[in-house]
């Protein structure tokens, strides 16, 4: 009997074993995997450009809700910002549902800027999205762009890209969702190991070679989203970060002129290397008690404002840019990147309850208030 039973239990740990085998992708092979629609992971410059030839991205994104406080921050630091190239400047938010006004999401929309999302809940514990299943991704993420999309008054079609809440990578399962639903990107992953030179964009049909920080990464062979890989900075003492605001050995906040050279010393590993786009990764609050590191970030903006081979774009621009590799020369006589402008009826809607947790909230949109609280599995809360 207990014979027959190891027997089984090795008949499955085969099976398991067979089944991950199965979906484990093969190491890249850079004769198969060609742009526009796959690239293997690595340093080396899309097209086979080479360094001095290629645009310098600047990807400025902000996390978590959008609402009337930190509005106040974006309209004074990021509005009517041109590239040297006479473009309008881009910047990403990554946003999550919960104490959003779609208001201000509109409004960052018809400045030309990218929104992209962050998850309907944004819940704790970290370990949630650890272990998230495929159906609540879907309820996140697919469900919080027809969310977005409603409530904002923005285009369906222009939210192609999110970030995981915490970075917590979920293995296989965000990129499934994402190829399944036709999402162009990811900017969740943070690589320490390769920062000079800077990792490129890539896609999943092959093995990634990227570094894990927050396990568990994807392993299968998903053709399709894009990984834009969150390329850290090194603080004072060469420790990464991820976020601008979690680095650790930083000049005072108060030194503006630490700062200033802080954010210009990281810029330059990006500039000077392989050009990888460079990333400012920050949250609003970060700036918005820091005038001193506020006032630094400006003056660097309009230093790379000022640039004819740096440009401050969405991030969706840098994926387009991997896909079709020109040069700067090339880059600078396209024509600058369109958009439809929406206009908002705007509307404050009467403290709504929440089915999920009872609370009550305050919801500004751009559209007819719904009957209930939005939330996962009632997006429109209806
Ligand atoms: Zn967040």
């Amino acid at each position: 009997m207990k014979k027959w039973v190891l027997f089984g239990l090795l008949l499955v740990a085969a099976a398991v074993v067979a089944e991950e085998d199965e979906n484990e992708a093969p190491e890249c092979d850079p004769e198969a995997c060609q742009l526009p629609n796959c690239r293997c992971s690595g340093t080396d410059i899309p097209g086979g450009l080479r360094a001095r030839d290629v645009p310098q991205f600047v990807t400025i994104t902000f996390d978590d809700a959008v609402n009337t406080r930190n509005m106040e921050t974006y309209r004074r630091v990021l509005y009517n910002r041109r590239n040297a190239n006479n473009c309008p400047a881009g910047v990403t938010f990554y946003v999550n549902h919960e104490y959003t006004s779609y208001l201000g999401v509109n409004e960052l929309y018809n400045r030309g800027f990218e929104i992209a999302l962050h998850s309907m809940s944004h819940q704790v514990p970290q370990s949630y999205w650890a272990e998230v299943t495929y159906e609540d991704m879907v309820l996140e993420f697919a469900h919080q762009r027809i969310q977005m999309a409603h409530f904002a008054n923005i285009p369906f079609d222009t939210i192609k890209g999110i970030r995981l809440p915490f970075l917590q990578m979920s293995g296989n399962t965000s990129f499934e969702m994402m190829a399944r639903h036709d999402f162009l990107y990811d900017c969740s992953w943070p690589t320490v190991a390769h920062t000079n030179p800077g990792l490129w964009p890539y896609t999943l049909d092959y093995r990634s070679t990227q570094d894990c920080i927050i396990p568990p990464c994807p392993t299968g062979s998903i053709p399709g989203p894009w990984v834009m890989p969150m390329v850290s900075w090194l603080d004072l003492l060469n420790v990464p970060c991820s976020f601008v605001d979690t680095c650790y050995w930083i000049p005072d906040l108060n030194d503006e002129q630490g700062w200033y050279n802080f954010i210009v010393a990281n810029f330059e590993r990006h500039y000077n290397g392989n050009r990888a786009p460079f990333p400012f990764y920050v949250h609003e609050w970060f700036i918005a008690v820091n005038p001193a590191v506020e006032r630094a970030f400006v003056r660097f903006l309009n230093l790379i404002n000022s640039l004819n081979d740096v440009f401050m774009v969405n991030s969706q621009e840098v994926i387009e840019w991997v896909k079709n590799p020109i040069t700067i020369a090339e880059y600078r006589q396209k024509p600058c990147k369109s958009f439809i402008p929406t206009t908002c009826r705007a509307i404050s809607c009467t403290p709504l309850q929440a089915e999920h947790n009872g609370n009550i909230y305050w919801l500004d949109l751009c559209n007819v208030c719904p009957r209930v609280y939005p939330w996962l599995g009632n997006p429109l809360g209806q």
